[in-house]
């Protein structure tokens, strides 16, 4: 409970700042022995004003850390084979750290382009098999960027995740099915419900912490939460105008003991955790890299500056 009544509130901007802190001295050591900055590349195919708005603000933030971002538009019109090509050639770039598409893509292109594409190595939201793999393994990987957001608020906020129980409601590649993994990597006991689970209201009844991912507005109400429990709501949707979650933070506050707002709880969380897989994926990336090939590469990017 929050001094004020009410339960508390796992805003997003504190954490964050945290992170994105720890973010801009790695990136400044980074930059001082490599003599260029980690760059990511935010891939936009077509004119999706509300992706375009959002990009921004990724790029913003990736100055605001020090890195540098790239802003890579593509035709909407473009083909499959195109988009593989713009990705490959990124994947090539000694200059690019890590790489971004931003979802969805137009109907006419394949998601599997871009997962089947794009280099581990360089995958700083965690879409590669690779990197799926191997969080499904328990083992060190890029993690899909809001997923991480939503374990990392509830660890970093302290709550007890060990021997709880934990519904995550949805189970997308992105969202819920990495979330319920990162939480079992926390040993909570985790269950996954999804739009044919029978009695969501009975399950989520026993819940002590919810990971809400539905993408559908005011879904999980107060009624159907276990007084006291904690509740992630990642959802993001925008309703008259405004952006409201996949939880009515209404009914659910009279309830819980803890909950993240929206705005303003996973949403910036995210994009402080984008951040982080850049500069892990850049300094990996240098120590991987022959002597050689790193002497021509500072030689040419000092060349750049
Ligand atoms: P998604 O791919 O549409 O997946 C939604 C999931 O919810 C699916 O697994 C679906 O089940 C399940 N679902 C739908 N209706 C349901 C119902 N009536 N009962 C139980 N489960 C139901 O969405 P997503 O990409 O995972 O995104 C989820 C939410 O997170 C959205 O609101 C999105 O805007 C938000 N989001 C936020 C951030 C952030 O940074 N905060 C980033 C990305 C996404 P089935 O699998 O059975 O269809």
């Amino acid at each position: 409970m929050s001094p004020r009544g009410g339960p508390r509130l796992l805003t997003g901007a504190p954490i964050a700042a945290e992170i994105r802190a720890g973010v801009k001295d790695r990136v400044a050591a980074y930059q001082r022995q490599q003599g260029y900055r980690p760059c990511l590349a935010v891939v936009l195919v077509g004119k999706d004003a509300p992706s375009f708005v959002y990009l921004q603000q990724i790029l913003r933030s990736c100055r605001n850390v020090g890195a540098s971002g790239r802003l890579v538009e593509v035709s909407g019109r473009s083909s499959n084979a195109h988009l593989r090509a713009v990705l490959s050639e990124l994947n090539q770039d000694p200059l690019i750290h890590g790489i971004i598409v931003q979802m969805p893509l137009p109907k006419h292109l394949d998601l599997e382009t871009v997962v089947e594409t794009l280099d581990p190595a360089k995958d700083v939201d965690g879409i590669t098999p690779l990197n799926a793999g191997l969080l499904s393994l328990g083992k060190d990987a890029f993690q899909p960027a809001t997923a991480r957001a939503a374990v990392e608020i509830l660890v970093r906020s302290g709550v007890e995740l060990k021997g709880k129980r934990a519904v995550v409601v949805g189970r997308s590649n992105v969202v819920g099915k990495p979330a319920a993994l990162l939480l079992l990597r926390e040993h909570a006991t985790v269950t996954v419900a999804h739009s044919r689970t029978a009695d969501l209201r009975g399950l989520l009844r026993t819940a002590d912490v919810v990971v809400a991912a539905i993408g559908r507005p005011n879904f999980v109400t107060g009624s159907m939460l276990r007084r006291g429990a904690v509740v992630v709501d990642v959802g993001i949707n925008v309703v008259d105008g405004s952006l409201v979650g996949d939880v009515d933070q209404a009914s659910a506050r009279e309830v819980v003991s803890a909950i993240t707002p929206v705005p303003g709880g996973v949403g910036p969380v995210t994009n402080a955790i984008l951040l982080s897989q850049l500069i892990t994926a850049a300094e990996r990336q240098a120590a991987a890299e022959p002597r050689g090939r790193r002497a021509r590469r500072t030689g040419a990017a000092h060349a750049l500056h």
